[in-house]
Formats: structure tokens, sequence, C-alpha cells
């Protein structure tokens, strides 16, 4: 996978490179529009796939929009930006995900560094429809691997690089 700094710096053409939410469809096909306001998530997996790209490309602003009206006091959009900022997101994969009409569940593992350290988060997180838009409500989250990276380890990402010359400056 593209280092999200190129992804990110590459803003010209950011629309035809393949979304960072692993869909396998571009970005302008997947999260963009939802992102730009132009259409909103039909199923709380795209959203979760959204919020996942969102925090990608540190676009705080739409996760704070995002969260359900009742949670969006204890997420202030500082706190968001802040995690967003020193984070690097690397993989989104989708365990399940079911909605009836009003409310959703999406299971996902994440992995991101967060400063060195590498996280890999598995949360099954609820949605709820909110004002007929799909909103991230909480998430139960299972325990969470958090392992410190040197400069001269190998990568987690996959790449076979040295982390100095991979991720660790991305
Ligand atoms: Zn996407
Ligand atoms: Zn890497």
């Amino acid at each position: 996978m593209l280092p999200i700094l190129d992804w990110v710096n590459n803003m010209a053409s950011l629309s035809d490179l393949p979304c960072l939410c692993n869909s396998k469809k571009s970005y302008a096909q997947c999260c963009e529009k939802l992102h730009l306001g132009t259409a909103y998530a039909t199923t709380p997996e795209q959203l979760m796939r959204s919020r996942y790209t969102a925090y990608a490309i540190k676009n705080a602003e739409y996760i704070y929009q995002t969260y359900a009206n009742e949670k969006q006091q204890e997420n202030p959009l500082n706190d968001i930006a802040e995690f967003a900022i020193s984070s690097r997101f690397i993989n989104l994969e989708i365990v399940m995900s079911d909605h009836n009409e009003y409310n959703g569940i999406v299971e996902f593992c994440a992995s991101y560094f967060y400063k060195d350290l590498f996280c890999k988060l598995h949360e099954k997180s609820r949605f709820i429809k909110e004002e007929n838009v799909w909103k991230y409500l909480d998430g139960e989250i299972f325990p969470t691997t958090e392992t410190h990276i040197g400069r001269n380890d190998t990568c987690p990402c996959g790449s076979g690089k040295k982390y100095k010359k991979c991720h660790m400056n991305a």
C-alpha cells in the first residue's frame, strides 16, 4: 500500500488513487463523496470506512461530524485532530457488518502507528440513524496490541523495509 504521505501530498490525483479503506475502488468512487458531503453513507459499513479514511487523511472535522450528537461533546474536535496528526493508518479489515433500518454494527480491525507504537485495534462499533443519516455511536473494544517499533526494526506494514526508511517519517 502507498505510504499515506505520498497519497496526501498528491492531491491532484487523489481522487483516482485506490481508496485507503481497502475497498478496491478509487477514492472518488468510495469515501470522497462522503467526505465532500455530496453523498451520505447508505450503510454503517460505508460510514465506518469513510471515518477510517478520514483518520488516514487527517480530516478531523469529518470524524467529529459523524459522531452521534450525544457523543460529540465527549469527543472534541481537538482530541480527534491530535490523535489523527500523531497517527499513520496502515490497514483496515472489516470482520462483519450488519444493520436494520435504524441500528447497525460493524466489527473491524484497524492497524496504525500512534507515534512509535504499532497498534492493532479490534472493535465492534455501533451505529444509529439520526435524522435519516448514519452516525457512529460507540464501540466495544477488544484487547488492543501496541508494539513499540525501533528505527532499525522491520516496518510492520509489510513493506520489508526498515521502519526508519518507511513509516517512521510517513
Ligand atoms: Zn473508501
Ligand atoms: Zn512501513
